[in-house]
């Protein structure tokens, strides 16, 4: 059987999507510095994850500032260099200090046609790059109601994994978004996102082996609040959240990563 949950150390990730532009993103994440401590940033890793014209910014503030934040991205290009117009490449994100890549998003896959084989190729870039992809994966409300929501979910786990060695998967991050929870206020509940995620965890249990799948950490996303998360957090399976609208304010954000004082 996989280990138990305290040996994952919780993981809330704030996916800025298209927002804040570079002076927004300098504000706000000196705001969350100075609303976070020490204690916070012993007991969760916190990331956030700018929008590409950010991210050199947020790198500074964030260096010169000594905040312990990790710096993501929300998306990249699998080949490292190219004649490929507009896309960014894993090796710019790495120089940049990048730690953790967004991979899969169901905006990309819905809105930009990014397919299982080319969010596997990200995930192997990511990873070729010495950063952390987190992977995303999640149902649409009729793959739902059609009670095809492990058949979505764990196809894209499958897919999104393939080819990895089980020691690159136990540094991954997996994150369960149900599509019909992002942005609409709506959230699954604690029970329904548990049931998913411990299916992903046993998955990454049966393609690799139980220390793989004890090692990986899965988040849950999905119009996660300071009001929901912490009954989210309790849950066995759930080791972190990415955050969305949520994470765009400093405030909401800090009681998010503060989860444990609401409990
Ligand atoms: C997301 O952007 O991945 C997300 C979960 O958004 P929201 O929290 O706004 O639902």
């Amino acid at each position: 059987m996989p280990e138990k949950k305290p040996s994952r150390k919780p993981l809330i990730s704030g996916n800025w999507k298209m927002h804040h532009n570079h002076f927004e993103a300098i504000q706000t994440v000196q705001k969350l510095g100075y609303r976070l401590d020490k204690e916070d940033y012993e007991l969760v890793d916190v990331s956030v994850h700018p929008p590409f014209t950010d991210i050199r910014s947020v790198q500074t503030t964030l260096e010169s500032d000594k905040i312990p934040i990790l710096l993501g991205a929300q998306n990249c290009y699998f080949e490292e260099k190219g004649a490929f117009t507009g896309e960014v490449s894993p090796a710019f994100l790495a120089k940049l200090n990048v730690s953790l890549v967004i991979v899969g998003h169901s905006e990309r896959r819905e809105l930009f046609g990014e397919t299982d084989e080319v969010v596997n190729k990200k995930v192997k870039a990511v990873l070729r790059f010495g950063m952390t992809p987190i992977l995303c994966v999640g149902e649409t409300l009729a793959e739902r109601e059609a009670g095809g929501t492990d058949e979505k979910v764990l196809g894209q786990v499958k897919a999104g994994l393939a080819g990895l060695k089980a020691d690159q998967v136990a540094s991954m991050v997996i994150a369960y978004e149900p599509i019909w929870a992002i942005g609409t206020g709506k959230t699954a509940t604690s029970e329904d996102a548990q049931a998913v995620c411990g299916s992903i965890r046993a998955t990454v249990g049966d393609l690799f082996d139980d220390p793989t799948a004890s090692a990986v950490r899965i988040q849950y996303g999905g119009s996660v609040k300071p009001a929901n998360i912490a009954e989210l957090m309790a849950q066995p399976d759930i080791d972190g959240a990415l955050v969305g609208g949520a994470s765009l304010d400093p405030d909401e954000f800090a009681k998010i990563v503060r989860y444990r004082l609401t409990a």
